[in-house]
């Protein structure tokens, strides 16, 4: 009975991952359930701060800074512009 609870944990994680990085929500359940545990280590992976770059400077700063640290421009965060985009679909 154990692997049911954590073929239903793995896919609760997977949708959530499937929705942080924008895979299809189905593949990220099925992904999730059969992985089980493993599909936690996918998530902490996934939301690990990849970075993006500056349009100003063109510097590497980290996904969720308000603020260039090399030019000083400021910036949206990746995490405002992706649940705005979620949020106006
Ligand atoms: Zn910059």
């Amino acid at each position: 009975m154990l692997w049911i609870m954590f073929a239903a944990l793995g896919a609760l994680v997977g949708v959530l991952a499937a929705h942080r990085r924008g895979f299809s929500l189905v593949a990220g359940a099925l992904g999730g359930a059969f992985l089980g545990p493993l599909s936690f280590l996918m998530f902490f992976v996934s939301s690990v701060d990849r970075g993006r770059t500056c349009p100003q400077c063109a510097e590497r700063v980290k996904a969720d800074a308000r603020k260039c640290k090399h030019c000083g421009s400021e910036l949206v965060p990746a995490s405002v512009l992706k649940y705005g985009a979620a949020k106006s679909r």
